[in-house]
């Protein structure tokens, strides 16, 4: 019989740990979780490690919805444009079509003890049963790479950049919602909600990002440099960059 390598306990592994005491995130001072003996992380407290798990990054929050929108509206009209014509971007979206279509469905409030692997492939039925289109989910991949790109404050790492595209994608279709109202004796009215998203954090934002971006890469490569100078022209360069100018100079001029 094959012996299995036992893997030591979490106490005994936080036991060993060594780490810093402060966190290094400029300014934070918090202990690190291994100093306050909560965890593993050697070099980060606990909200800066929260962070990471909901934003691929332990500093730089997600792009908003408005951030994101020159981009995502530059790409999806560079791609339909060229969606029958380009072979790249042709082979892209019929990937995302097979993803979707091959996706089960389940409602979010199922989901708890499901392991990553599988709450990512439902994440994907429920953007079909969403009605949204591979070529939205393409658009949306190459908007966040351009955005990564043009922006000089952003985070360059495949972490960030996953967990961008997630979020962007799982924005479109995750909540399960219920309201319920009601009136006590005194005819007093309460509500009840309950919002049941699909946790939107941790592992499986990053496998959900890494299953768009596979079948992506390729037509984005292509395209990228387009897509960016279409932006370009569109709505300007990034704010944050000096060529920017602001918007009453733009008015005059
Ligand atoms: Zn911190």
């Amino acid at each position: 019989m094959k012996h299995r390598k036992q893997r030591p306990s979490f106490a005994s592994r936080l036991s060993l740990a060594e780490g810093l005491p402060k966190c290094v995130i400029p300014g934070c001072g918090k202990p690190t979780l291994v100093a306050s003996r909560k965890g593993l992380a050697a070099f980060h407290c606990q909200a800066h490690v929260q962070h990471m798990a909901r934003h691929g990054s332990h500093w730089h929050g997600s792009y908003r919805a408005g951030e994101l929108r020159p981009y995502l509206s530059s790409a999806t009209s560079y791609l339909r444009c060229r969606m029958q014509t380009d072979g790249a971007v042709k082979q892209s979206i019929e990937a995302l079509t097979l993803l979707l279509a091959g996706s089960p469905y389940e409602i979010a409030a199922r989901l708890r003890g499901l392991p990553v692997r599988t709450r990512a492939d439902i994440a994907f039925g429920r953007l079909r049963r969403a009605g949204i289109k591979p070529e939205r989910l393409l658009a949306i991949y190459l908007a966040i790479v351009a955005l990564i790109e043009e922006d000089p404050g952003a985070v360059r790492t495949k972490e960030f950049r996953l967990v961008q595209v997630a979020k962007a994608a799982h924005r479109l279709a995750s909540g399960y919602h219920r309201i319920w109202e009601s009136e006590d004796w005194q005819g007093r009215r309460s509500r009840i909600e309950l919002h049941k998203f699909a946790r939107s954090s941790g592992q499986i934002l990053r496998r959900i990002g890494a299953m768009i971006e596979e079948r992506s890469e390729f037509a984005v490569e292509r395209h990228l440099a387009g897509v960016l100078a279409f932006k370009r022209k569109r709505y300007g360069p990034h704010p944050a960059l000096p060529e920017a100018k602001p918007l009453c100079n733009k008015l005059e001029g």
